[in-house]
């Protein structure tokens, strides 16, 4: 089934859209995430670069790494989401979402940078990442 979903920044002033089926979605660990969100983990919402809409505003962008830019509001600073060079997917900040409810992480990545206690989601597949900060 096939559903609307929506999201947008802190401050209102960015909004967005996308279409699918509930969309993979899963924690990340790494240390770039970390700092991006200044949380102890991300959650990431798989949507296909496509479908996704701007329905207002533009998001300010950040070159993170050499393979990855990461977009977020310029008024409020939320950050919206990370983007790997040259990839039909568009990974959302699943605190963006209006409805974050609606999905469910599906897994680990960058486990090699998981803090101890953030101990949530257990029996989760676990993958390192490529990648170093
Ligand atoms: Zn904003
Ligand atoms: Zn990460």
């Amino acid at each position: 089934m096939s559903e609307l979903w929506t999201g947008g920044c802190l401050c209102g002033a960015m909004r967005y859209e996308f279409q699918g089926d509930p969309p993979y979605s899963g924690y990340c660990h790494c240390n770039m995430c970390k700092r991006a969100t200044g949380g102890a983990f991300a959650v990431l919402v798989q949507a296909r670069r496509g479908h996704l809409k701007w329905t207002k505003g533009q998001p300010s962008e950040f070159r993170s790494s050499p393979i990855a830019t990461r977009g977020f509001c310029p008024e409020c600073g939320t950050p919206l989401y990370l983007q790997y060079d040259d990839d039909e997917l568009i990974r959302l900040t699943a605190g963006s979402l209006d409805h974050p409810e609606g999905i469910r992480p599906a897994g680990h990545y960058g486990v090699e940078s998981r803090l101890a206690w953030a101990d949530n989601g257990p029996d989760l597949p676990e993958e390192e990442t490529k990648e170093q900060f």
